[in-house]
């Protein structure tokens, strides 16, 4: 059995990194070129690792299964990405994102892994701006920054609403210079479907050629795993189509522990779900909630009239409408953390004032911001402020040059002009802060395999406030990952080339062979899809927003039987020896199944409600997430056992010497 040691330094809280690079082992440059790291991903996390580790002199062998690093899901991130720099002046400082992480994560993160998240942010705008990241700019062409949720300070560094597009530009271009120099061999259109592991160590994986459906060996010194999320296990999410749990699992299967699971972002600005068609849902970026006001009708017969398209809600007066947030949390607004601004959501679709005709979805409203914009604009240029339509078109110009692109991806998908009126929105998977567990070095519990980004558990807690998985990504494959790494290679500079040939490599080769063959091989009638959809559903229903011991349990029921029947029903055609898509996503929605069980376990033991993780058991009188710190302030690493039903679990007792265990308040 693996060790949950997390081997957090010594010293103060401000001391600790810096006493770590020092102390640590280092590998000389002429002995990194006789080492070998396999980087699996290149989003913004594996990417970014990939780039660095090769400028440091490694030999990089990098997977994704898109057709280049340029279509990771990371492309898709919207609003921006925190440092603390204070620019602003507003009293930001190290100290402060890392308190603001630790509270916003709901006190369920390991203080020392923020500690160093928040010394290193400032880092990563510096890189990405000499790597030409066109962050946007003040107009004396200072950086410029926005705010988010759970939070009082404007730190949020943004490239309009592209701001995964253009960091992942600058990794992508970094990884191209060493792609270039030979550095980097890429592997795109691969898929890694399993870990290899000689003498104890990481040594290698299998991967699938997805163009030509050969099975191929390759190994390395050591592996890095920078796969993402698995928010898909609710097939609906925000998320990118192809993101998935496979990767993860496969190594929790070999011994690497797996972390609070259950703990999952549910975003509370998304395009509403339009019917059972759809395969993504859309998120409308956080950032617009600097600007957009959430409200429905305050009377349950006005939010009838606008369900029955009686009644539009521009025709709404202002003492009909519940700013809802406002009223709440008055002091952080509209821009509470997602999980409060979640609840709060359904709570009132719940109560009947939803205004879409499902009844799920709130308004985000932009005319008081488009009005406070065109005053101000009218007043610069020495126009009429009292001259309604000229201040509305300059108001306009002002929230379209800072949100256009999320303003016409609205419209295209809803077919509504959002200028003219309000948005509608709810709540939708967005993010896991559930992941592979990692140690402080970002090592998992198994010897020379490392996991980054999104793949892993670490500095989130139980809710992940806005722009801080870009952060963490970034600062785990730029800044983190490249020292600690060096510490475990430093004892492989003799080792010599890895074979492939050796009898660990075989085995796990065989093994992928046979799962391939037994579902091309089985002789159901439904589609992969069929699986995925109703998987989706019972933990939406059952471990999505709200959950409760009866239903937790029924979706563990369900989703073990569930998965009997997807191995005896499931039916994919074509072929294994060529591009296959239904066979990719079978062995993704095979992974899902079991995860699934294990998320609502985890869902289950864990009796509190803490961020994202709410118990309809365990909350205040104002409906609030209730923790209980006595008894669950650790992180529940799950050991496998054969089967999610028989995961044990290992605890990582959390300790709160910087920032007080307080109850989380926005009010
Ligand atoms: C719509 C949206 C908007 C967002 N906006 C923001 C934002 O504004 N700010 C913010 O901080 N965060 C945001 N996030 C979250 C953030 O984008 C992600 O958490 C982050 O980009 C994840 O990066 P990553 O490198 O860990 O993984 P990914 O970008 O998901 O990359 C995963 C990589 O792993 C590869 N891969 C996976 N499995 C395998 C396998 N088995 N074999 C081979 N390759 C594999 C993929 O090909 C890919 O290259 C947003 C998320 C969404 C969904």
């Amino acid at each position: 059995m693996a060790t949950l040691d997390s081997k957090i330094p010594e010293g103060s809280i401000s001391e600790k990194w810096t006493n770590h690079k020092n102390k640590i082992n280092l590998v000389n440059p002429a002995n990194k070129r006789n080492i070998d790291v396999i980087v699996v991903g290149t989003g913004l996390a594996g990417g970014s690792a990939a780039a660095t580790l090769a400028e440091l002199g490694y030999n990089v062998k990098a997977f994704c299964f898109q057709d280049s690093p340029r279509r990771a899901h990371s492309i898709a991130a919207q609003g921006g990405i925190n440092a603390a720099k204070n620019y602003q002046g507003d009293g930001d400082s190290t100290y402060r994102l890392f308190y603001d992480t630790v509270k916003g994560g709901d006190y369920r993160s390991r203080e020392a892994n923020v500690h160093r998240l928040a010394e290193v942010s400032a880092n990563i705008i510096d890189q990405c701006v000499a790597q030409g990241v066109p962050f946007a700019r003040e107009y004396g062409g200072l950086l410029d920054n926005r705010s988010f949720g759970g939070v009082l300070v404007s730190r949020t560094f943004y490239a309009k609403g592209q701001t995964g597009q253009q960091l992942l530009l600058g990794a992508y271009s970094a990884m191209n210079r060493q792609i270039g120099r030979g550095k980097i061999k890429m592997y795109n259109r691969h898929e890694m479907l399993d870990l290899v592991i000689v003498d104890g160590k990481a040594r290698g994986i299998i991967a699938r050629n997805l163009v030509t459906g050969e099975i191929e060996r390759h190994s390395a010194h050591a592996v890095v795993l920078g796969t993402g999320g698995y928010g898909n296990v609710f097939f609906l999410s925000t998320n990118a189509m192809g993101s998935n749990v496979t990767a993860a699992w496969k190594i929790h299967k070999k011994g690497a522990y797996f972390a609070n699971p259950c703990y999952t972002q549910i975003h509370p600005t998304c395009i509403p779900v339009s019917g059972d068609h759809q395969s993504k849902l859309t998120l409308m970026s956080e950032s617009l909630r600097n600007d957009g006001r959430i409200w429905v009708p305050a009377k349950l017969k006005d939010a009838q009239a606008i369900r029955e398209g009686k009644l539009k809600p521009t025709e709404l007066k202002e003492e009909d409408r519940d700013y809802y947030l406002e009223r709440r949390y008055p002091s952080f607004g509209n821009l509470v953390p997602r999980d409060v601004a979640s609840r709060a959501a359904k709570e009132r679709c719940d109560a009947g004032f939803g205004v879409n005709k499902t009844g799920e979805a709130v308004y985000l409203d932009f005319a008081a911001a488009i009005e406070r914009y065109g005053k101000e604009q009218a007043r610069v240029k020495h126009l009429d402020e009292n001259d309604s339509e000229l201040v509305k078109k300059l108001g306009t110009e002002v929230v379209a040059n800072k949100y256009g692109n999320l303003f016409q991806m609205y419209e295209k998908i809803v077919d509504q002009n959002p200028y003219v009126t309000p948005m509608m929105i709810y709540p939708a998977v967005h993010y896991t802060m559930g992941g592979i567990w990692v140690d402080y070095n970002l090592m998992t519990t198994i010897e020379g395999c490392y996991a980054i980004g999104e793949a892993n558990f670490s500095e989130h807690g139980a809710n992940r406030l806005g722009a801080s998985a870009l952060m963490q990504g970034l600062a785990d494959g730029y800044f983190v990952l490249p020292y600690t790494i060096g510490d475990y290679l430093s004892k492989d500079i003799r080792t010599g080339e890895i074979p492939t040939d050796l009898p660990e490599f075989e085995a796990a080769e065989n093994d992928v062979r046979s799962q391939i063959e037994h579902l091309m091989n089985n002789k159901g009638t439904k589609t992969v899809d069929h699986f995925h959809k109703r998987l989706g559903k019972i933990m939406w229903d059952n471990v999505g927003m709200a959950r409760n011991i009866q239903g937790l349990n029924e979706a563990i029921t369900e989703i073990a039987a569930l998965r009997d029947e997807f191995y005896k029903e499931v039916r994919v055609p074509g072929k294994a020896t060529g591009l296959n898509q239904e066979l990719e996503k079978a062995m993704r929605v095979a992974d899902f199944l079991e995860l699934g069980e294990l998320f609502a376990k985890d869902a289950l033991h864990r009796n509190e409600s803490c961020g994202g993780h709410f118990r309809e058991e365990y909350q205040t009188e104002d409906g609030e997430a209730l923790r209980d710190d006595e008894n669950f302030a650790y992180v529940a690493a799950w050991e496998y056992k054969g089967k999610p039903s028989e995961a044990v679990l290992h605890k990582e007792e959390l300790n709160f010497e910087n920032v007080k265990l307080v109850t989380r308040s926005y009010k």
